[in-house]
């Protein structure tokens, strides 16, 4: 099975010109599903991560069954408003305009090895974000890992430039 074989493209969706890739299809594919969490556990099988932080929403499928596969603890990195308790936040620029995302104070420890996840990077601007976030906090980031990697965007190497080093399935 080819993982890219299960991830469906939408043209013009959610605007006109975009293709958006779809891996709700991938998520529903039972051995899809586990070869890809297979996949991205396996340079830390060792157990040498203390949390999985992923990134709204689609990072949060992905990284609870990627923590539990590694015994690690789970932190959801949410846009802004949507967590309770006391947050850290980093704003970061759209196409147009910017956004903003949010991590509760208290998730991450100082010194605690942390694997970034989310289903796919495109211009990189979310996940440098969440990045700046965990550093900020005294995370260790060990890695960022993806699903997909839209190359073309840049956004693989913007997170290299931030010494982040990246792991991504489908290019
Ligand atoms: P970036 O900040 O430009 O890298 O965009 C990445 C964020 O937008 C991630 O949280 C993705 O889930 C989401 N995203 C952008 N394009 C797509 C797509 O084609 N399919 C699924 N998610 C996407």
């Amino acid at each position: 099975m080819n993982l890219a074989d299960t991830i469906r493209a939408i043209p013009d969706y959610p605007k006109p010109g975009i293709i958006f890739r779809d891996i709700t299809t991938l998520l529903g594919n039972a051995r899809a599903f586990r070869r890809t969490v297979d996949e991205l556990v396996q340079p830390w099988a060792g157990g040498k991560i203390d949390k999985v932080a992923g990134i709204e929403a689609r990072g949060f499928i992905l990284g609870g069954a990627v923590a539990h596969q590694l015994s690690a603890g789970f932190v959801p990195i949410r846009k802004k408003g949507k967590l309770p308790h006391e947050t850290v936040s980093m704003v970061y620029s759209l196409e147009y305009g910017v956004d903003e995302i949010e991590m509760h104070k208290d998730a991450i420890l100082p010194g605690e090895r942390v694997l970034l996840v989310d289903d796919l990077i495109a211009t990189g601007g979310t996940a440098s974000a969440a990045a700046k976030l965990i550093r900020q906090m005294g995370g260790e980031l060990e890695a960022a890992c993806f699903i997909v990697d839209l190359p073309a965007l840049g956004g693989a190497d913007k997170l290299r430039a931030l010494n982040v080093a990246v792991r991504t399935l489908i290019a």
